[in-house]
């Protein structure tokens, strides 16, 4: 039954990432199912699909994304980009849309703006909602505890543990326990200062805002929520996992190859092992060919999903697979370049998810009972993983140089051994 319109639009603003698209707009539709009118302003590069949201208006804002898409090369120029070409389209926008929210209200069919919901990573857009006295709610579409992790860089930099040393990778910080210096959530950037400016920037801007949502849910991070209230003394919504309410399939800004759900159909029950580093994580060719032996000769069947930018610096759409490897992994192997994932961790045949943590795909794989082989790349994803392997006990992590042999035994680790089954039974209670 089409719940009762209250009369109110939310304006939410995302971050142009799929991990950040797919959350914002799964938030979009459970607001819009209490009832609230949606509008969703978004950049041009990565927009998403409108047609999947019939019910939500779209307005594309200018970002001055050119052809030459070199300003996008790394996480925090790519973010600083949108923090500084934003501002002012945003602004004429929200302008737009308050005036119109009034004009119609004075032809009495109300429909109030109270806030601007916007991700944590676009910090510009307090400045814009202070600067038209509008209140601003903030999505976090990453753990808790890797916020913490975030907030705690000014004072990790005083002590010395940024930049990252190789000298201090082990040491354990005893301020985020049970995190490691190699743990910290850092960005591959050529530039520090201007990373830990990001960080404070983005923490800072959290701390102005009236409240922060958080797709997480307390019985997972319940014991970092009272620190994480002394560092951001605001209300704090832990309303996820958002994906189990409305799934990410109608945010893919790729298409899912569905092909994969008809394989996975013909193999046993919790013998795959799921493959996946998301939407942006990549690696270096000599890691892509350990990765591709590891797993042909691993005794699992596997679905992996290979990126044609999964190998850095390779232009190749299809990838560089190594000699006699397809043969040899011939009805064992089925290797797509985007899957529908959440589907395919509900997959009775999946057993295990060889994952780089990123936020969605952790919650997704601990929602569906699914335990872990951890592979984290950058920022939060090393938090994640870290709090995966030795906090939730639900995953192991690959901290060694990618190597086929250590990746098969680690694969059997999860999928055939004790210490696997009992993951498997952590994850699914
Ligand atoms: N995803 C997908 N198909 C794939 C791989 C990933 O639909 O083949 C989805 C996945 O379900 C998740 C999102 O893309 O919702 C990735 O977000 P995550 O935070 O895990 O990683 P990111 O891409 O931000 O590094």
């Amino acid at each position: 039954m089409e719940q009762k319109r209250r009369g109110v639009r939310l304006v939410l603003f995302p971050c142009p990432l799929q991990g950040h698209i797919n959350p914002m707009l799964q938030l979009a539709s459970i607001l819009h199912s209490k009832g609230f009118s949606i509008t969703i302003v978004h950049t041009c590069f990565n927009s998403p699909n409108s047609s999947n949201y019939p019910d939500f208006t779209f307005i594309p804002i200018p970002d001055g994304v050119s052809d030459d898409k070199s300003v996008l090369s790394d996480g925090i120029t790519f973010l600083s980009f949108f923090n500084v070409n934003c501002a002012v389209p945003l602004r004429d926008c929200l302008i737009r849309l308050l005036s119109d929210a009034t004009n119609i209200v004075a032809e009495a069919v109300a429909e109030h703006i109270p806030c601007l919901i916007s991700d944590s990573l676009m910090h510009f857009t307090q400045g814009v909602a202070d600067s038209l006295k509008l209140p601003r709610l903030v999505l976090q579409t990453s753990s808790v505890v890797s916020s913490l992790a975030f907030a705690a860089f000014p004072v990790l930099r005083q002590k010395g543990y940024l930049p990252i040393s190789d000298s201090q990778l082990e040491t354990p910080l005893t301020e985020l326990p049970p995190l490691k210096v190699k743990d910290l959530p850092v960005f591959h950037t050529h530039d520090v200062d201007i990373m830990c400016q990001f960080m404070e920037s983005f923490v800072n801007q959290v701390k102005a805002s009236s409240g922060i949502i958080v797709n997480t849910f307390h019985h997972l991070e319940q014991p970092a929520l009272a620190a994480h209230g002394k560092e951001f003394p605001i209300p704090v919504f832990t309303i996820g996992p958002f994906h189990k309410v409305f799934p990410a399939s109608s945010s893919s800004l790729l298409t899912q190859d569905r092909s994969c759900i008809a394989w996975l159909d013909t193999q046993a029950p919790k013998s795959v092992i799921y493959v996946s580093f998301g939407s942006l994580a990549s690696m270096d060719k000599a890691e892509f060919v350990e990765m591709a032996w590891g797993l042909a000769n691993c005794n699992s069947p596997f679905l992996w999903v290979v990126r044609s930018d999964l190998v850095h610096g390779s232009k190749r759409i299809e990838p560089f697979w190594p000699d006699g490897f397809l043969e040899m992994i011939s009805g064992k192997g089925c290797i797509v370049k985007w899957a529908p994932q959440q589907e395919v961790l509900a997959h009775p045949a999946v057993g295990g998810f060889w994952t780089h943590n990123g936020w969605n795909s952790t919650l997704e794989s601990i929602c569906e009972g699914v335990p872990m082989l951890c592979r984290p790349c950058f920022g939060d994803q090393k938090v994640n993983a870290r709090y995966v392997s030795h906090v939730w006990r639900v995953g192991l992590q690959l901290e060694n140089k990618l190597e086929r042999g250590e990746i098969e035994r680690s694969i059997r680790r999860l999928m055939f051994e004790k210490e696997g089954e009992e993951m498997r039974e952590r994850v699914s209670s």
